[in-house]
């Protein structure tokens, strides 16, 4: 029996890795033009940094850590999000002194017991992008702006939709979230089991709801817009002010709510409608006081997750450019193999990616399989050229061949290659 992969964990194979790398690569690239730095984290932590961090009655922490003693009986979990781990890190390391707002961004892959389907994996990968310490309209205009240019950066800007709403905060929430549980249990026998659950647990949650059953009831709920306190309402209106100053185009969608208990005001999406129901791309908000509640200082806080797989399947349509080499060095031989193998070295120490036969084989079958490596030139050695000096450098596509003096073979290959 060969053993296969967990089910919801997928391997990224080598014709992806491309793809990948310039999502990867993009990222840095923005997320660096706009003062944010990376920082890296560890996969497991503490299992209470997120039953604290993410909330005790959200799904997450609920149903779907990976949660294990280790050998001494601590409780460990497998990082579900990166938040809780940066902001850890954040206190712990005291990055709290530098100057506001501290930038921070950081990928890597997260963890968590979910249905698998398509979109959606038990490891899957996130870009994390956080700004802490500053609680001015302007930060989230900024965040915002930075999450839209990435997408316009990697062409997809035009296929996704940004999702602006606000949560309110400790000052009206609470009172919000009363009205709210008062008429959703009105209207309890028309909810799904899950939201009638909810309403007791998570109520907020019960806004997210698909389905068509809930949709009807949520018509008539009350809005979290309209029970925003003063406060609260002129953050959103300044946020809103700042992304038409930029004309960044969002639209306001008084039902969006996130799976996390720690967002306050500003909270958002990205989404698309081609991956069907795995429809957000990306999520984040404001989650202002939850650097007191891990331990730190008063700090505010706000930032996004990006889900990378789905933006690669975005991608995926786009034809990926794969790294063919330059050339197959082709020695008939194992005196030829002696003298092309320095060669090789030396046009891979310029960077120029070239592939080398072992001197074995026939000239025929090296020259298919030149072909089907997609090289641009094939370089033979044989017994003449040994006796000459020279390689017999022959472009693929033309079958033009031409003598080049085998102590020149490496930097004519580099300039080939675009690196003289
Ligand atoms: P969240 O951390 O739940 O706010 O998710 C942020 C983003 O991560 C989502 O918008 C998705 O793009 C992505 N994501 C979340 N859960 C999964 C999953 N199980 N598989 C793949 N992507 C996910």
């Amino acid at each position: 029996m060969t053993i296969k992969a967990v089910r919801g964990v997928h391997d990224i194979l080598p014709d992806a890795s491309s793809t990948w790398q310039r999502l990867e690569a993009t990222a840095r690239r923005v997320f660096e033009a706009y003062g944010y730095r990376e920082i890296r984290l560890p996969i497991f932590e503490r299992t209470e940094l997120f039953a604290r961090g993410i909330g005790e009655v959200t799904d997450i922490v609920q149903k779907e850590m990976y949660t294990f003693d280790d050998r001494t009986g601590e409780s460990l979990t497998l990082r579900p999000e990166a938040t809780a781990s940066l902001l850890r890190a954040y206190i712990e390391h005291g990055l709290y002194v530098q100057p506001k707002p501290v930038r921070l961004y950081t990928m890597g892959p997260m963890f968590r017991y979910e249905r698998p389907q398509a979109g959606r994996y038990r490891q899957f990968h996130q870009l994390n992008v956080e700004a802490l310490g500053e609680d001015h309209a302007g930060v989230d205009a900024e965040v915002l702006a930075m999450l839209v240019e990435l997408f316009r950066a990697l062409g997809l800007a035009d296929r996704l939709e940004l999702q602006l709403n606000t949560l309110g905060d400790a000052a009206c929430r609470p009172r919000y979230r009363e009205r709210l549980v008062e008429y959703l249990r009105r209207h309890a026998a028309s909810l799904c089991e899950e939201c009638r659950d909810r309403t007791e647990r998570n109520p907020l949650r019960v806004l997210d709801c698909k389905k068509s059953q809930c949709a009807s009831v949520l018509e008539g709920a009350p809005s979290l817009l309209a029970s925003l306190c003063r406060e609260c309402d002129e953050h959103f209106a300044r946020v809103r002010a700042h992304l038409e100053a930029m004309t960044l185009a969002f639209v306001v969608n008084p039902r969006l709510v996130r799976g996390f208990d720690y967002y306050v005001r500003t909270t958002f999406e990205l989404t698309t409608r081609e991956l069907g129901a795995q429809n957000a791309v990306a999520g984040g908000g404001r989650y202002d006081g939850l650097v007191e509640l891990l331990g730190g200082p008063p700090d505010a806080g706000i930032g996004f997750a990006i889900g990378m797989e789905r933006v690669v399947l975005l991608l995926a349509a786009d034809a990926s450019t794969d790294a063919r080499p330059l050339a197959l060095l082709i020695p008939l031989g194992a005196e030829a193999f002696a003298r092309l193998l320095p060669v090789a070295q030396a046009v891979r120490a310029r960077g120029v990616a070239v592939d080398l036969a072992y001197g074995e084989r026939k000239l025929r079958s090296e020259l298919e399989r030149a072909n089907k490596l997609g090289a641009a030139y094939a370089v033979i050695v044989g017994e003449t050229e040994l006796a000459r000096g020279e390689a017999t450098v022959r472009e693929m596509k033309s079958g033009e061949q031409r003598a080049v003096p085998l102590s020149e073979l490496a930097s004519e290959l580099g300039v080939l290659g675009g690196r003289a």
